[in-house]
């Protein structure tokens, strides 16, 4: 899709005033929305005149303030979502996409399994775009084997903060684009990006499930069998104390074959349908989750999940984004909302894991939503979240009583193992932390210098971080 060039302005030239949030609804601030509806429209957005700078936003799936610009220009690419299945040799195990900033792994979904694709890689949500792709480069339960979405990524047409259109990739100026990898936007903005999805047998996945009675036995058991499975993910009981600490339900597995899938899937093994079950209410009160209530969750969740059972048959919603079943489920936290603390230390420090896990589950944080995953090899990223170890992402309700200091505590013994926060989810870090927990950060400095020496792309992350 090469770069149209930019029109006089018509749509951009409205924008509205609008208060925006990310995911975990906290933190709101006022900007400038403006909302192109076609690749066109969305290249007027650079150069920008605002004092405050501009941002690009997706779908808003960050969970802190990176899709956030106070005071300044933000410009949403969800409209901007046309997208092209390449032709490919029958033979080959990938066929290339061709996709505008805006499309949604939900929209590209519909249309790709069908036709029995899938994308490379997909977070725990089908509603990002390609452009939040890039700027997170997401990692899903698939990384210990194919590494994160930017790894896929073949080109990308990425507008400079003056205006410039330029393509890249991991052949062609890839100090620029390994800086966009997981760059957070501030790089520019992401017109459209080609990357390669693999094919699959069917739309089924054959799924084990494994209950561990506590962290020592989860850790065992993705040791030594991910390396089996193409897709692995721990959901853990935080608020399981004592000799019980850790205990999880591991789900791994695989497309299915069509004959596999047959029994489940019907005459089509490629029949694909993704819908949103119930909705939250619009207002819930806060303190709906005490621990009270995630207690007794948890250990029905924990209960229910079967000590061992093999070749499940599921679906794509089923097992990829059960989340996304209830529409606006980020509302029952309450006004206050809720932030989501990811890290990631290195293999070899179990022990600092489960003092992290202790220390959690003493403190009654009241998190239904924990999960634990292996990551795989890291790319050259030098932002990208995803580095070799273990990964612990846990949703936790922003009011609750001492949280600020059990984190900084906490984020603590992650920077003394070498290991991070991901920014695409934070919304408190201390920014003093950041350049140890990501060492390589003046090196993705000085490509940002060289393409943006004014900082005309902000976000309040990147104000809130001094990145
Ligand atoms: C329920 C849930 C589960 C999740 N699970 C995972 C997971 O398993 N793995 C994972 O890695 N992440 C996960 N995430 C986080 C999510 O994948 C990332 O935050 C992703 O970036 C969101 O994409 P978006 O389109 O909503 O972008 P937004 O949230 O709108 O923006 C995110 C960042 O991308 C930048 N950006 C957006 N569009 C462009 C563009 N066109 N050009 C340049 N920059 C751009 C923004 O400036 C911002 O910095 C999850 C989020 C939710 C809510």
């Amino acid at each position: 899709m090469p770069p149209t060039p930019p029109e006089p302005a018509a749509v951009l030239a409205r924008p509205h005033t609008a208060e925006l949030t990310g995911w975990g609804r906290t933190a709101p601030t006022a900007s400038d929305v403006r909302r192109p509806t076609s690749a066109t429209e969305l290249q007027r957005a650079l150069p920008n005149g605002s004092p405050r700078g501009l941002l690009a936003r997706g779908l808003g799936r960050g969970y802190g303030d990176c899709a956030q610009n106070s005071g300044g220009t933000v410009v949403e690419t969800t409209d901007v979502d046309a997208f092209t299945i390449h032709d490919a040799d029958p033979a080959s195990d990938t066929v290339l996409v061709t996709a505008e900033a805006g499309a949604s792994i939900d929209r590209l979904l519909h249309a790709l399994v069908p036709q029995g694709l899938f994308v490379p890689v997909t977070p725990g949500t089908r509603y990002v775009t390609v452009g939040g792709a890039i700027a997170a480069d997401i990692h899903g339960k698939n990384h210990h084997r194919k590494g994160s979405w930017c790894q896929h990524v073949t080109s990308l047409h990425l507008q400079l903060a003056d205006g410039e259109v330029v393509e890249i990739g991991p052949d062609r100026d890839p100090e620029l684009f390994w800086a966009t990898a997981g760059g957070m936007g501030l790089t520019g903005v992401v017109l459209d990006a080609t990357f390669a999805c693999p094919r699959i047998g069917s739309s089924r996945l054959l799924v084990d499930t494994d209950r561990a009675a506590d962290l020592d036995e989860v850790l065992e058991l993705m040791a030594s069998g991910d390396h089996a499975y193409d897709y692995s993910v721990a959901w853990i009981d935080l608020m399981a104390g004592g000799r019980a600490t850790g205990r999880s339900v591991l789900t791994r597995g695989r497309f299915a074959t069509a004959e596999e899938a047959a029994p489940a899937a019907g005459p089509d093994p490629y029949a694909y349908s993704a819908g949103v079950l119930a909705s939250a209410p619009p207002f819930v009160p806060d303190g709906l989750l005490n621990k009270l209530t995630v207690r007794a969750f948890n250990e029905l969740w924990f209960r229910k999940a079967p000590v061992r059972r093999r070749d499940e048959l599921q679906t794509i919603p089923t097992f990829f984004h059960p989340l996304d079943m209830v529409g606006g489920w980020n509302r029952i936290y309450g006004p206050q909302g809720f932030l989501q603390w990811q890290f990631v230390i290195p293999f070899g420090a179990e022990a600092t894991l489960r003092r992290i896990i202790e220390e959690l589950s003493a403190s009654g944080c009241t998190s239904f939503l924990a999960v634990l995953k292996a990551f795989g090899e890291a790319d050259p990223a030098p932002l990208s979240f995803p580095a070799p170890g273990w990964t612990l992402a846990l949703d936790i309700p922003a009011g609750v009583r001492g949280l600020g200091p059990l984190l900084d505590r906490l984020d603590e013994l992650v920077v003394a193992e070498g290991g991070r926060v991901y920014l695409a989810k934070d919304s408190r870090v201390r920014p003093e932390l950041v350049p140890q927990m990501y060492p390589r950060l003046d090196e993705w400095r000085a490509v940002r210098n060289r393409v943006d020496p004014q900082r005309r792309i902000r976000s309040d992350l990147s104000r809130r971080l001094g990145l």
